[in-house]
């Protein structure tokens, strides 16, 4: 399976991504996961990435895609992968286009969470409180919702388009979230 996990910062994608990943017997790549992992340990990646993150912004496209072509070049991707935080814009959703189409696969279904923004915020900030994340204060967790809006939402449509969107509702207990993901994918054919 080669799935893409969408939707708005607070959705819980990271956390669902974890157990669908874990059902399907893929690794879940969160490109969020991998920059925090390069800042924590210093590495001129994580350097570079801290800047924007900080501030609630994206990490330049390429890279972002160079991190990401490593990261599904590795052996346990070989067979499949679930990208949580990745494509976030057109040119990234170009750039997993020719990787996929290099490895003569496809993409096999996109899962957008959907959420109402008013929980999504009250998420992040409670979030901030036990995580700690350095990008949950709450000027930065509007500007990433405006980045998603103004960035992110339009690839909705795109794979509206393909055909490949499934459209999964994000409220509610993980547990419930996690039920409706894997029934909705439970119809997906994979390639
Ligand atoms: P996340 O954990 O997915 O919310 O990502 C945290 C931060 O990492 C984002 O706010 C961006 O600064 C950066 N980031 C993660 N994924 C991407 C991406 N696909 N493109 C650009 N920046 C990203």
């Amino acid at each position: 399976m080669r799935l893409i996990l969408m939707g708005p910062p607070g959705a819980g994608k990271g956390t669902q991504a974890k157990y669908v990943a874990e059902k399907f017997d893929i690794p879940a790549i969160s490109t969020g996961d991998i920059f925090r992992a390069n800042v924590s340990q210093g590495t001129p990646l994580g350097v570079e990435a801290k800047r924007y993150m900080d501030a609630g912004e994206y990490v330049p496209d390429e890279v972002t895609n160079h991190m990401v072509r490593n990261r599904i070049d590795e052996p346990d991707a070989k067979s499949g992968f679930l990208l949580d935080g990745y494509p976030r814009t057109l040119a990234q959703v170009e750039e997993l286009d020719g990787m996929i189409a290099f490895t003569g696969h496809r993409l096999d279904a996109v899962v957008v969470l959907s959420c109402d923004p008013d929980e999504l915020v009250a998420r992040l900030l409670q979030r901030a409180q036990t995580d700690g994340r350095a990008d949950d204060t709450e000027d930065v967790i509007r500007r990433r919702q405006e980045v998603y809006l103004e960035q992110t939402a339009p690839l909705i449509e795109v794979y509206r388009e393909r055909g490949l969107l499934i459209e999964v509702d994000g409220m509610g207990e993980v547990g419930e979230v996690t039920a409706r993901v894997l029934d909705a994918l439970a119809g997906v054919t994979q390639s």
